[in-house]
């Protein structure tokens, strides 16, 4: 029997997981491999932080829901990818090590016929001097770096009701951060929840980040036809920051966080310092550090990976200037180059390049963002490899891949801006496609029609609502299959 393992539990790696158990049922062995014992519904992450979900509301075991699809689990860390196998065996085998606190520390060889990497990223706070929960500023990437973040603002805010001022600033750590939406929806929640409590006036609120104008969010910004007239996200997030009285920092790379003081450089090469009293600023990513070896024990890691550390797959790589990158050059099939059965989904696959424009300062620091994988396309992802895999499974190698690139994909996003049934509101954003087209789409690259903005109290309606469904769907209830990713 087949077996497939699957690195990685999150979006993209439960999706597969799940559906890859649809398929094949019994014809296949399928086996995921995490670190954690739960999964998260990460975008909730954002709510757990202002202290309006807890960490339970946001997380979920997931042995319970494996055992009941016959999935095999390995609470365990994957740490090296053997291709090729060993000299006596040329089948592909993972090295992990358990992090199942009764196995803590054991390590295993799993044997595969096809593997998925959909291990995301690594949180790399260590990129900045002083940044992260560890050091002198807050997250919210992780359940409980939200909750962790969610008491510091508790505190900042008793401050404020006993009558000081204080200084919050939210953003990104890095000039090479992706997530600015991340950054941008817990600024508009603590900001609400600010307001909520009565000590707005008291509280300076400060957005720092590595974009070039409002709105970019790591996709080059977007226009919207609305009304009639052609609209821009720039245009319309500065409105957002006027009317809910939010400074903006932009263009600017977090050199180094102190206690209480935030080092920045801008995009003209000028150096500052930002005082804070509260700061969540969310680190850059980088591939999870996994190695790779072929059968004679020669490193390979550099093939299989990118500088960067994610998994290579059939991107085109080669370094171009901005003018000539191309929807072309972004994967379709997610396959790996050099090993047909070996595929990255979600956010551990090596994008080719950014989507924004890329920027360096005159000192030569690079400020602008990384592309963002959002949930959705690396929901889709993760399925149509799990697709392509059953096909392969079911009839052979020579059944067809399914592509899902991010050139041919629309995205849906809700960014929420404050929680609450009655007062809370979000962006509902939606694009087509991810990656902008120029020669399809003249101008801005994307389909005016496709690509809309819309803030409102429906827009948080329909974020609670998606909280719900998809953790539903993650738990693999009655019908799980029917709700889109
Ligand atoms: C605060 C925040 C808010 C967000 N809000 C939104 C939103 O509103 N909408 C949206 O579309 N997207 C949002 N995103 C992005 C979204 O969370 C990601 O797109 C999505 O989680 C990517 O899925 P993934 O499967 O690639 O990675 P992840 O979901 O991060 O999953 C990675 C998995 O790999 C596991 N893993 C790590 N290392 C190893 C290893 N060595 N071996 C095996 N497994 C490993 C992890 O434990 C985890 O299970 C948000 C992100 C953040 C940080």
């Amino acid at each position: 029997m087949a077996r497939v393992v699957i690195l990685g539990a999150g979006i993209s790696g439960h999706t597969a997981a799940l559906h890859l158990q649809r398929q094949l049922k019994s014809k296949a062995e399928i086996i995921v491999v995490s670190p954690n014992s739960n999964w998260n519904w990460i975008p909730s992450n954002i709510w757990v932080g202002v202290g309006k979900m807890t960490k339970d509301q946001v997380t979920f075991p997931l042995a319970p829901i494996y055992k009941r699809k016959h999935i095999g689990f390995r609470q365990a860390k994957a740490v090296a990818i053997h291709p090729e196998g060993s000299p006596d065996n040329p089948q592909g085998f993972v090295d992990i090590v358990y992090t199942d606190p009764t196995r803590v520390g054991e390590e295993e060889q799993l044997t595969y016929d096809y593997l998925i990497v959909a291990t995301g990223p690594k949180l790399n706070f260590a990129a900045t001097p002083g940044l992260g929960p560890d050091a002198n500023s807050w997250s919210v990437c992780t359940a409980g770096h939200a909750e962790q973040s969610a008491a510091a603002l508790e505190t900042i805010i008793e401050a404020l009701k006993a009558g000081e001022r204080k200084t919050l600033v939210i953003g990104v750590g890095h000039g090479t951060c992706t997530c600015e939406g991340a950054a941008f929806e817990y600024t508009f929640n603590v900001e609400h929840e600010l307001r909520e409590r009565g000590v707005r006036e008291r509280a300076d609120v400060v957005y720092l980040s590595n974009e070039y104008d409002l709105g970019d969010l790591g996709v080059g910004g977007m226009i919207f036809a609305q009304n009639g007239f052609e609209t821009s996200s720039k245009l319309w997030t500065e409105s957002l920051f006027r009317e809910r009285g939010v400074r903006a920092i932009l263009r600017a790379h977090v050199e180094k966080v102190d206690p209480g003081v935030i080092h920045y450089e801008e995009l003209d090469g000028s150096r500052h310092t930002l005082d804070f009293d509260f700061a969540m600023l969310l680190p850059p990513f980088r591939g999870v550090d996994m190695k790779a070896y072929a059968s004679n024990g020669e490193d390979i890691t550099e093939d299989l990976f990118a500088p960067n550390g994610f998994l290579r797959v059939d991107a085109d790589y080669e370094t171009k200037p901005f003018e000539q990158w191309a929807p072309e050059d972004w994967p379709k099939t997610y396959q790996c180059p050099r090993y047909a059965n070996i595929f990255g989904v979600g956010i551990a696959f090596a994008p080719p390049h950014a989507i924004s424009e890329p920027r360096k300062s005159p000192n030569g620091t690079v400020i602008s963002p990384a592309p963002p994988r959002t949930g959705m396309p690396s929901g889709v992802i993760g399925r149509t490899v799990a697709l392509s895999i059953a096909d392969r499974i079911r009839r052979g190698d020579q059944a067809t891949l399914r592509t899902a690139s991010m050139a041919a994909m629309g995205a849906a996003c809700i960014a929420s801006a404050g929680t609450g049934l009655r007062k809370g509101s979000a962006a509902a954003i939606t694009m087509y496609p991810i990656i902008p087209d120029r020669r399809r789409f003249p101008g801005s690259g994307r389909d005016l029609t496709q690509t809309s903005g819309d803030i409102g109290l429906s827009g948080h309606w329909t974020k609670l609502l998606l909280h719900y469904l998809f953790i539903y769907k993650a738990k693999a209830r009655f019908g799980w299959f029917v709700i889109p990713e």
